[in-house]
């Protein structure tokens, strides 16, 4: 798989490109490739320089080079970089005669430069200057290298190809990160570790929580059991906030016959997301891609009366859709995948309540997960979409007021809506800043009126309900790698798969540490007996590299209590918690924390890393909804 297949950014991309860099931080990171090409073209002058933009957190250039870069080059071109900045050679300004500019540049090896001054430059050519080397570019920089105050390149640099295109040339690419300031360059470093250290693929693999395999097939997940425990939990939490919430739990097939889909529209406006449909008996089935026209179909199933509505249809419906093996991301971007999903029918007067009542809905289940910082926006008409102007118009009013009611920032994101229907699109923000779009919530004119969905008024004939669909962690499998990333893997206890670990110090201890674990498990407490021959310390290293959340050691002095009621006590956070607390009491204290569903347990300071604001890497684009 090749991971630098990135078409070149040629609408933001100075150094060659046709836009000039414009806020000061890209000006700055901008200026950091240069510096980059500067010190390469300076080190291996047979190196050919293709583009070099600003990203969202520093910077990459391009460079066709006769072999890979290696480790020990890198570093040779980080520290030549430390070089030019120490000697604070100006940026400076040239306007050369196109004619002119071609010679400099062939004289010089750079013919790809010179295809980039052929295509994009006018006459004179605009290039700046780093002393010796010099660049074709629209600009804005620095005023000298010196103003270069805190960089870093990445390690290893990627294989990208001329143009982003498969064919051309292939290029290294090098990339660094770039700020104002060493110490928002070394918090950026320290978050990019840590959102390493918390990724869900590494932690699903070491806290035997999930998998993919290639025997079942890519984007297709297998919950272990540890797991499937949390998700479980998550699960019983859901369906009964949703009972008494006021919905109604269905379920519904995995597939159905193609002209529900028809119907749908759903052949029509997202045929590019579905699989090919399966033969039986000679009529086609569809792997459904959507619960909705089950739940449709469900409430056409009988004659309904104004004074029924709204019916609240709720499923974990799990849906299939096409993504391409490329974009496939442990549990942020799947084939199959478990929708907490919904379907409201209600009369028109009613919408503005229920998408209240979705919104307050969303942001208390979200915070018993531990999420509530959000980022939200309402998505408008897409190019490909169905209904008039007019409803959309409508139901995107519907959406915006209701955010207004509730006094929650949003923005705009254009074009963005389902082909049925605007929606809100509810971003999480996790414990290290980042967002993830979780939660949505869409209004759906289209779907009723191609299913003529009908109730009957007040005045005794037949009217068209509004449709609601929203999913409020999105899907199961999403939300577990958001939950899995946002605690590093130490889940509260209401969701942890072992709550308790009973570590006897010997052999000695052990029938001691069998009644602590039946008096927990008694409890109705998650408990596990590490009754094996391994050393203590061994044991609790386990233990706490399983991330659970307490460690209660019994040795001498605790197995000669005989009300077993001493433990000594270990926290996964906060360490050694001695042995002043009796079991009873801690048995009290696990017991409500976790049916508080409490985000932490209090010992500690939450594992987290305070994140700095400035440039929040881009979530995945998440295909929810
Ligand atoms: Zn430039
Ligand atoms: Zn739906």
């Amino acid at each position: 798989m090749s991971s630098t297949l990135v078409d070149p950014p040629d609408t933001t991309g100075p150094s060659g490109e046709t836009k000039p860099a414009d806020s000061p931080i890209e000006i700055h990171r901008h200026s950091s490739a240069h510096l980059l090409a500067a010190a390469v073209t300076e080190l291996f002058p047979d190196a050919q320089c293709g583009i070099g933009p600003p990203t969202e957190d520093g910077f990459f250039y391009d460079f066709l080079v006769s072999r890979p870069f290696t480790p020990e080059d890198l570093v040779a071109i980080e520290k030549k970089m430390a070089h030019i900045v120490k000697q604070n050679r100006p940026i400076e300004k040239k306007l050369i005669p196109k004619a002119e500019a071609l010679e400099l540049f062939k004289g010089k090896g750079q013919t790809l430069k010179c295809q980039l001054i052929e295509e994009k430059s006018g006459d004179p050519v605009q290039c700046y200057t780093m002393g010796q080397f010099i660049d074709f570019c629209l600009g804005p920089h620095l005023a000298s290298t010196g103003q270069i105050k805190a960089f870093k390149l990445k390690e290893g640099a990627s294989q990208s190809y001329w143009k982003g295109k498969e064919g051309n040339p292939e290029m290294q690419r090098i990339y660094g990160y770039a700020f104002f300031t060493r110490e928002e360059l070394d918090q950026h470093l320290h978050r990019l570790e840590e959102a390493k250290r918390r990724d869900h693929r590494k932690l699903g693999r070491e806290l035997d929580l999930f998998s993919v395999s290639d025997e079942t097939g890519a984007g297709l997940i297998l919950w272990h059991p540890k797991g499937g425990f949390i998700r479980k939990q998550i699960e019983d939490f859901w369906r009964d906030e949703h009972l008494k919430g006021g919905y109604d739990l269905v379920y519904s097939p995995h597939i159905a016959k193609i002209d529900l889909w028809h119907t749908s529209g759903h052949t029509q406006y997202y045929k590019a997301n579905m699989y090919s449909p399966i033969e039986i008996e000679g009529v086609e089935y569809q792997l459904k891609p959507m619960n909705c026209p089950f739940h449709i179909t469900i409430y056409r199933s009988r004659l309904r009366s104004y004074r029924e509505l709204p019916f609240r249809y709720a499923e974990l419906g799990t849906v299939y859709r096409f993504e391409r093996s490329g974009v496939l991301h442990g549990l942020l971007r799947v084939r199959g995948f478990t929708q907490d999903d919904a379907h409201i029918f209600c009369r028109p007067d009613q919408l503005d309540a229920e998408i209240l009542r979705v919104l307050d809905f969303v942001t208390m289940l979200l915070r018993a997960f531990g999420f509530d910082r959000y980022d939200i926006c309402v998505s408008t008409k897409p190019v490909n979409a169905s209904g008039s102007d007019e409803e959309w118009d409508v139901a995107t009013a519907a959406l915006k007021k209701a955010l207004e009611v509730r006094g929650l920032a949003y923005v705009i994101d254009p074009g963005e809506g389902v082909f049925y229907g605007p929606k809100i699109d509810i971003k999480i923000k996790d414990s290290l800043d980042r967002a993830w779009q979780c939660s949505t919530i869409q209004v759906d004119f289209h779907n009723p009126n191609r299913f003529g969905l009908e109730y009957i008024g007040e005045d005794g004939k037949a009217h068209q309900p509004v449709m609601l669909h929203r999913a409020l962690l999105g899907s199961l499998e999403r939300f577990f790698g958001v939950l899995i990333e946002h605690y590093g893997g130490a889940f509260p206890l209401w969701l942890a798969p072992v709550q308790v670990v009973v570590v006897p110090v010997s052999e000695a201890q052990l029938d001691y540490a069998t009644k602590v674990a039946d008096k927990l498990r008694g409890a109705g407490i998650r408990v596990h007996l590490d009754d094996r021959g391994e050393r203590m310390n061994y044991k609790i290293r386990e233990a706490q590299s399983q991330k659970v959340p307490y460690m209660f050691v019994v040795g001498k002095l605790e197995a000669a209590d005989a009300a077993v009621n001493r433990v000594s006590v270990r926290h996964r956070h906060a360490g050694d918690l001695g042995s002043g607390t009796t079991l009873d009491d801690w048995i009290r204290k696990i017991s409500r924390l976790a049916a508080e569903r409490a985000v932490s347990e209090g010992e500690e300071p939450m594992e987290t890393a305070q994140a700095p604001k400035p440039s929040v890497p881009p979530p995945v684009p998440g295909g929810v909804s």
